[in-house]
């Protein structure tokens, strides 16, 4: 493994040193974004006591294990919350170093940093904020016009029958079930899913996603957390994650 991140060089390794910090603004945007507060100002207090946290305090990871999980002013236990961001977004460029080498990787961890990001507000949350979804079809229309610009009326049809067949679905669900079953931001987040991958893995990309979704319902229920007919995963982290892992497959084939 460590050969194969040796072949990426420079590119594939300055992925990977700075995907931890990557990650800490990460927390900072999943933390502040769904309340609406300014995300520019970084991660510069500690929660529980308020005291202004130096350059020693924010080194992704190794300030959270220096200090043992706990604020070294309060005492108060960190949460795994932060350390768990940044391993995330540096197993993130692991993947994509790994798969892609030094290439295309910086490409991949764009997308993936910007889906966990999504994934995990949809899970504390449960929304997909409009300002990280529209975006992100943009983004995706604007690298199909760069690496391959004959493809782009494909991407942009994926995109709005990403958006059109999710709300289909949704407007179906309501009707049969009176209830919301998917939110507004899970069609927007299919449309970005159209717009990086095309219509052609719209199909694939759903079904990565449902199945994982009943497989994570699967695990909970084995370990003892029952999901009733009315409780409901959020589906935007499975969205995000077949999404990418279909983004993946392509860039490595
Ligand atoms: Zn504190």
């Amino acid at each position: 493994m460590l050969g194969r991140i040796a072949e990426a060089g420079a590119a594939g390794w300055s992925l990977v040193l700075i995907s931890p910090f990557i990650g800490s603004f990460l927390g900072v945007l999943i933390r502040r974004l769904p309340d609406g507060s300014p995300v520019a100002r970084g991660r510069s207090r500690c929660d529980a006591c308020g005291v202004t946290l130096r350059a020693r305090d924010l080194v992704p990871v190794l300030s959270w294990l220096a200090a043992g999980g706990r604020c070294r002013y309060c005492n108060q236990p960190l949460g795994w919350f932060y350390p768990g961001v940044e391993l995330a977004a540096l197993a993130v460029a692991l993947t994509a170093v790994l798969i892609d080498g030094g290439q295309t990787a910086w490409l991949d961890c764009l997308l993936g940093w910007w889906l966990l990001a999504l994934g995990w507000i949809d899970l504390r949350s449960w929304l997909l904020p409009d300002v990280l979804t529209l975006p992100l079809i943009i983004v995706g229309l604007a690298v199909t016009v760069a690496l391959d610009p004959d493809r782009l009326t494909q991407h942009a049809a994926g995109a709005a029958l990403g958006y059109l067949g999710l709300a289909a679905i949704a407007a179906l669900y309501r009707t049969a079930r009176g209830r919301e079953g998917l939110g507004g931001g899970d069609a927007k987040l299919l449309a970005a899913s159209g717009a990086w991958l095309g219509t052609a893995a719209l199909p694939p990309v759903i079904l990565l996603a449902a199945l994982s979704a009943l497989a994570a319902a699967g695990c909970l229920r084995l370990a003892g957390i029952r999901l009733g007919r009315y409780s409901a995963l959020p589906f935007g982290p499975f969205l995000a994650f077949s999404t990418w892992a279909f983004w993946l497959s392509g860039t490595a084939g």
